[in-house]
């Protein structure tokens, strides 16, 4: 029989090499990752069998064994699972098949020093065994399959598949130790790294032949939570996320009553790559009455919790459910009511530790955010886990906090969207709030253009973006420090100023809805905002990216009355001197509202030559 021989595709190759020198820092790990996959392959083959027993004929008692010999100096890890085709050898062990391998190794090593331990995410538990090993085989016969292969690797660049004799169903994993690691020979060893690290996984560990197995062989999840220790759920989750990391939340507990169902769910500690992505996989993983049936259950979990990672036993739905069957069941929904009562549940306890819940929202909040758009059963316990960057300081804010430190008069709860909280806290749009110490919320998500438009109040207070005409501040009395700034400047007189607003309105045509005067300015002329019911400035910046609109809608030009170029233009309005430098100014502090908001001048040619007559008159005054 010829081997046939392979390369390993470019990231597996550099992948196994960040896996075999850097990832881990206890070596003996690659025996969690060996029986965690032989646990999953048996994991499917029994789910596989519901529908085509004959696929396990006699032999349906699940098993991993573990067998060292010391005079060969191997070790094999071996069950009677799913197994493996040849080209699923080929598939699952000599490539990385999940997207986003290659731009996150990038990432790698661009960073240097980035976290090693998400790596675990893209799947590379098997190669671990090259840690320890000069070379691996891997023997595998599919469920159902006439013919085995085997599969071997040095682990340095290339791998070589063959037929292979045989004859029973599932696959061996045999190490070739290195030299140096003998003491993964002894017996003695061998159990206390499969106690410590795989005592979770539900199926019998046989050691050497011993015939009574190693582990205590039950789910950990029906387990009394009284008996499992911290560092169990640890290790179950690692092997049910995949993950390397400490959980940021664990949440195990049994409904009973009108329907049954066990759950041990797990908020990671670290950000999935793949949030994002609509092709990412689903994280928490359905059994019924201890049969795993499928990590693919649509609907389990809402889409806003999609990070949460674990298993959900059911007591009550039907053994040969189909995946199929799976969408839209009542079963199916009534869990996940339950599962969000207790999450949300759960983490508003997280949120008394501010430290660790501020690394949660980092990770998640963005996601969670969006099921305060989508859940509006949920709204108002979502939002109370809301955690926002504002003008108040550093820290992150509740709504609480902000509705506690709300000003007198002030009965609207401030936000401003934009891509990036620092630039925000600088805008124009701010400074009237700034004068009167109005907390603003700085919203940089892209679900933040979303969300406050669905939500109606948080404790009777509505969400008004700043952006947004209609703020009335004139009720705000200025904070005190601000109370001298805002009163040495007097305002332009009511007359001046209505020549000057149906000036600059006739100047600049349909290119604003409106030109209004406006308490909201202290050091800028102008600022551009929306109608009360226009889209807002950012949210429109979004569509248009998207192409989802093309012509933007004019915006309010709000002038700030107290401003001495506005004092001064109103003044020259009155008396009708000179009407076309107005217009040319006009037109420029438009511009310059447009510039401070991120969009372009209106017209690049006309902003040029205005700009340039301008400057010229400056010049030429000097010399006068
Ligand atoms: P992960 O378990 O995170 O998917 P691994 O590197 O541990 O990543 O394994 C890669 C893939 O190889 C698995 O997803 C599975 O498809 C396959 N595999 C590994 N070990 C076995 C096994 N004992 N039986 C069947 N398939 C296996
Ligand atoms: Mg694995």
């Amino acid at each position: 029989m010829t081997e046939e021989r392979m390369s390993f595709r470019a990231e597996v190759s550099r992948l196994l090499d960040i896996v075999v020198h850097s990832l881990y820092s206890d070596k003996e790990i690659f025996l969690r990752e060996l029986i965690s996959n032989a646990s999953d392959a048996c994991d499917k083959l029994r789910y596989e069998a519901l529908t085509m027993p004959e696929l396990t004929g006699e032999d349906t008692d699940f098993k991993i064994t573990v067998d060292a010999d010391p005079k060969a100096r191997t070790i094999t890890v071996a069950d009677n699972g799913i197994g493996m085709s040849r080209d699923e050898l080929i598939e699952n062990l000599g490539t990385i098949a999940r997207s986003g391998t290659s731009a996150f190794l990038e990432k790698i090593e661009e960073a240097k020093k980035a976290d090693l331990t998400q790596i675990g995410q893209f799947g590379v538990g098997f190669y671990s065994a090259f840690m320890v090993a000069q070379m691996v085989e891997v023997t595998s016969r599919k469920a159902g399959s006439a013919e085995a292969w085997s599969w071997h690797s040095d682990g340095k660049g290339e791998f070589a598949v063959e037929e292979d004799d045989r004859t029973t169903r599932g696959t061996s994993v045999t190490l070739y130790l290195k030299q140096g690691e003998d003491q993964l020979l002894k017996e003695d060893t061998l159990r206390l790294i499969i106690n410590r690290y795989s005592d979770h996984i539900a199926l019998p560990v046989y050691l050497n032949g011993n015939d009574k197995p190693t582990n205590r062989a039950a789910a950990l999840w029906l387990r009394n939570k009284s008996e499992i220790t911290a560092e169990q759920y640890k290790e179950f989750y690692h092997h049910v996320a995949h993950a390397f990391e400490e959980p940021a939340l664990t949440a195990h507990w049994r409904a009973e009553g009108k329907i049954e169902y066990t759950a041990l769910l797990f908020v990671p500690g670290m950000r999935p790559f793949d949030l994002f992505d609509p092709k990412r996989q689903h994280g928490v993983k359905l059994y019924v009455k201890r049969v795993f049936i499928t990590d693919a259950a649509e609907g389990l979990v809402p889409n806003y919790l999609r990070f949460l990672r674990g298993v959900i036993d059911s007591e009550d739905l039907p053994l040969n459910v189909s995946r199929e069957m799976l969408q839209h069941n009542p079963l199916l929904a009534k869990i996940r009511q339950g599962v969000v009562r207790r999450v949300l549940g759960d983490l508003n306890k997280f949120a008394d530790d501010k430290g660790a819940y501020a690394g949660f929202w980092a990770n998640f909040g963005a996601v969670v955010k969006e099921g305060v758009y989508e859940d509006s059963e949920h709204r108002e316990e979502l939002l109370k886990l809301a955690r926002f960057r504002s003008t108040h300081g550093e820290e992150l804010v509740s709504l609480a906090d902000y509705v506690g430190r709300m000003k007198e008069g002030q009965d609207a709860i401030y936000y401003i969207n934009g891509d990036d909280a620092d630039a925000l806290a600088r805008s124009p749009h701010l400074e009237g709030f700034a004068a009167r110490g109005i907390e603003v919320l700085l919203l940089t998500d892209t679900v933040d253009d979303f969300w406050p438009g669905a939500v109606d109040a948080y404790l009777d207070k509505k969400f008004k973006s700043v952006t947004r005409a209609g703020q009335d501040l004139s009720k705000i009395a200025p904070a005190d420090g601000e109370k001298d700034k805002t009163a040495a400047k007097e305002e332009a007189p009511a007359s001046d100023l209505s020549s000057l607003i149906a000036l600059i309105k006739l100047a600049l045509g349909d290119k604003v809805k409106d030109v209004r005067s406006s308490d909201r300015l202290t050091d800028s002329p102008v600022c551009l905002v929306a109608d009360e019911g226009d889209v807002d400035l950012h949210l429109e910046r979004f569509l248009k990216q998207h192409n989802q609109i093309r012509t933007p809608s004019a915006r309010i030009l709000e002038i700030n009355p107290r401003h001495t170029l506005i004092r001064k233009m109103a003044e020259r309005a009155k008396t009708g001197g000179a009407s076309s430098d107005l217009d040319d100014i006009a037109w420029l502090l438009l511009d310059q509202a447009r510039l401070l908001d991120g969009e372009t001048v209106t017209d690049p040619q006309g902003f040029n030559r205005r700009l340039g007559d301008v400057l010229t008159k400056v010049v030429f005054a000097e010399e006068k």
